[in-house]
Order: C-alpha cells, then structure tokens, then sequence
C-alpha cells in the first residue's frame, strides 16, 4: 500500500517526540531534520519539502508548544494541519455546469490510467444518480474505443464513438450535441495520450478544449512514477489550464511524492485517488483523510463512509461514536470483522484503522480468511466480561482462552496487544479530533 515507508518513518519520528514530557528546540530541531529526510526519501519535491519543514518548525518552537503538557502530541497536530494544507486543505469538488450537461475533458500521459478513470468517474456519476456520457476521443490508441466500449457496457452506461478515422475535436463535439439531444448531464471525454509531453498531444489537445469548452479538465498522472507525475502535471497545467488532479494507482507501493506535492507545485488540487483496477476504485480525495492515512492514524471516515454504503447505517454510526469515544471492545471487533468482510480487501480496510500499519503482527493476520477464522475463535471463546472489559484478562485467562480456541496463547497475546495499541491508538486520534482534548494549553 502507498505511504507505507513514510509512515512508518514519522511514526518513529513521532514516537520519540511522544514519550517527552518536555520538548527542547534541540528536540524539534532534530525531529524535523528526520521529517525532512522521510519526506524526500518518499519522494517529495525538495522544495516543497523545505517550505514544509520551516512551516511545521516555525509553529512547534512557539513557547505554547513547549510548554504544554503533551508536546509531542500538539507537534503531531501541527504536522497533521500542514499535510492537510500542502494537499490542498479540503475537498475539492468536481464542477457542475449551471446548465448541463457538465463537460469534463481527460487528459494525461498514455498508460497514466486515462481510459480506465473515464470508465470509473462514470460510475461514480452514475451511483450519484447521475446520466453520464462516456466518449471516445483516443483514436491513436489501438484498444482504446473498444475498452472504453467495454467499460461502458460494464456499467450501463452510454459510450459515443465515431471510430478511429475522424478527427477527436470533431468526435468531442459531436458526443456533446449527444449528450445534449439525450437529455445526459454529464460528458466524460476521455482523450488521446503520447508517451512524453509533446507539441502536437498540447495542440490536439487545446483544439478539444476551445470545441467544447469543458467545465472540468482533469489530468490523470500515475502516482508510482512520483516527481516524474509532478513534472507531467506542471507542463499540462502550463499549456492547458487544468481544473483538476486525479492520482490513479494509489494502491500500488508508491512512496507517495506525488499526492504530497502535486498541489503545491502546481496549484492544482487532487479531486479523485484511484485505489485500484477494477471500476468502483476510484474515491473523491479528500487532504485530511490522506494526511492522518499518511501519519498512520487511519482513516476512520472513509471507512465509516465506506461501512454506510455497505452496512447498516446505524450500526456504522454507533461504532463511529465508540471510536471517538475509545470504546470499543472486543464484541465491537468481532461485529467489525463481520462487516469488514462484506467491504472487500481486507488490507486496505486495515489500512485504514488506527494503528494497523503499526501493529507488525495484524498484518500477518489480514487477508488470509482462515487466520481470520483464528482471530474469531479467539474473541469467541472470551467471556462476556472479558469481551468488554479487556483489561481483566490476564495470564490464566489467557491460556484459558488459547485452550478454548484451540490457538496458541502466543495468539491470544498477540491478538490483545493488538487490539491495546489500537484502542490507545484510536483514543490519540479521537483527542485530536476534538482539539486537542487533553492536549495542553496549546489550541
Ligand atoms: P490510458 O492509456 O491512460 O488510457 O491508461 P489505461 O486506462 O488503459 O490504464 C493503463 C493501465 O493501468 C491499465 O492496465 C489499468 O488497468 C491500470 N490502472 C489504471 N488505474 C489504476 C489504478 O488505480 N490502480 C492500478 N493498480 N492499476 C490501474
């Protein structure tokens, strides 16, 4: 999963920082030289990496910091903020005509993801209750109509195309007036790329914009090749006045330079992450989200969102509420395994929890269904007392437990420091949710 290498590396940071009860600039001097190095190990953009840094130092020195009584904690909130901020703050909205159909342009590199995003931005339109048009405007590629033809037949969901003998400006268009005489609100004109950012791929691509004037023009930049995405959407951006990010392949190991810079350089906001191949994989971005995924604090809302899409929507609010609240007990576990089977990869909904990233050994328990199954023997054979009072089993509990399960009590340790550091994880972020409960003078 993305980020992996630089969370792990501001964890470490931050856990020094944490065990302080006091912090000297000494301290913050040598936390931030560490945040800086992690920061262009992930392949952030050096100077946005610099200005960074001087931000976050700039707001830990203050005499509030210092003196309050979880620095380290109100430093990890500083350096919170800061990411939201470089990724640009908050959500950026996909734009809406005043008068449909809204026209969103694609464009990016060949192979960045163009076709396959086109395919899912539709779905995702269509889900909003949305009647999107997909249309075919890369002709140079061989499979390109046809695999938009597929996508679009996947979904239900309308495709224009005039094959590969007519010009794309004229293809874009023609599927516009389409739109318009079928009564769709949404045009999705998916475009040619090249290999390299070259004159005739700009020129095409500027004549498309000036036939139909689109309302969004977003470029689609593969994130594993890092400053590489960066550098592709600063020349776009320079030539085509872009509305838009989206970052496909999110879901890959990226070290995640380009989410972490991609606004800063060019001042175009991120408005969609694709996390995979298949069609539903593509989310609108949200800064605050990936900045705590990225600090290793989860990402709790997308994944309660993503439980009330699936799940009963007062059992998600409930368990929204005992996360804030820290708790969360082992009988909310087993219902989240539950429910957390029924969302799909299970590594990326562990991705998505507080501390999982952290607890090494919850890895080795993700994705296989029979280790899984290990797990749920374990909370099964707990009693009641011990499934909401987990502080109270101790030794012989635990090797009760191992003996009931038919685990081993090594399992059952492991599984309660697991599910401890999580608590203590989700109680540190419900904190900072809330302004820094308990954290100090500073605000
Ligand atoms: P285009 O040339 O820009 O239209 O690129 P395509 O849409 O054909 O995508 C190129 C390849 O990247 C295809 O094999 C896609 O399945 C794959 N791809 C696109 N988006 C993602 C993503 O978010 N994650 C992963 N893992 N693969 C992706």
């Amino acid at each position: 999963m993305a980020f992996e290498g630089l969370t792990g590396r501001l964890q470490s940071v931050f856990s020094k920082l944490r065990g302080k009860g006091k912090v000297s600039e000494e301290d913050v001097n040598e936390a931030m030289r560490e945040v800086r190095l992690a920061l262009l190990e992930a392949d952030v953009n050096f100077k946005v990496v610099k200005d960074f840094v001087a931000k976050v130092k700039e707001k830990s020195i203050g005499k509030d910091v210092m003196d309050s009584f979880t620095p380290g904690m109100v430093i990890i909130d500083i350096v919170n903020k800061e990411l939201t901020e470089l990724m640009g703050g908050s959500q950026a909205k996909l734009a809406k005509a005043n008068k449909p159909p809204t026209v969103i342009m694609m464009a990016g590199l060949q192979g960045a993801g163009k076709t396959t995003t086109s395919g899912k931005l539709a779905k995702l339109l269509q889900k909003g209750n949305h009647r999107p048009l997909l249309v075919a405007g890369d002709i140079y590629r061989p499979a390109a109509i046809k695999q938009l033809e597929v996508l679009g037949e996947q979904i239900k969901v309308p495709v224009f195309s005039l094959g590969d003998k007519i010009s794309p400006v004229e293809i874009a268009k023609q599927g516009l007036q389409h739109a318009k005489d079928n009564n769709l609100d949404y045009v999705i004109i998916d475009t040619a790329g090249r290999l390299h950012v070259d004159e005739d791929l700009m020129e095409e691509l500027k004549q498309i914009h000036s036939a139909v004037n689109p309302d969004e023009v977003l470029l689609v930049v593969d994130a594993m090749t890092g400053q590489d995405a960066v550098n592709v959407a600063d020349s776009f951006n320079k030539q085509l006045e872009l509305s838009g990010v989206v970052l496909t392949k999110l879901d890959g190991d990226t070290r995640g330079g380009a989410a972490l810079s991609v606004k800063a350089v060019t001042g175009c906001p991120i408005k969609f992450a694709a996390l995979g191949e298949k069609i539903d994989a593509l989310e609108p971005f949200h800064p605050e989200r990936m900045a705590s995924r990225i600090l290793g604090m989860g990402d709790m809302l997308s994944l309660i969102e993503k439980a009330q899409a699936n799940i009963d929507a007062d059992k998600a609010k409930e368990m929204e509420r005992k996360m804030r609240n820290a708790e969360f007990t082992f009988d909310d576990f087993l219902e989240q395994m539950d429910q957390v089977k029924k969302l799909g990869p299970i590594d990326q909904i562990l991705d998505m929890l507080p501390g999982m990233n952290k607890a090494k050994g919850m890895k080795d328990l993700k994705v296989d269904d029979k280790q899984m199954g290990r797990v749920e023997a374990i909370v099964h054979s707990m009693t009641k007392q011990e499934k909401s009072q987990p502080e109270i089993i101790n030794h012989n509990r635990r090797k009760r437990i191992a003996a009931g399960s038919g685990t081993s009590l090594a399992e059952v340790n492991r599984l309660i420091k697991q599910f401890d550091e999580m608590r203590r994880m989700m109680k540190q972020f419900s904190g900072m949710m809330g302004g820094m409960g308990g954290g100090g003078k500073a605000s």
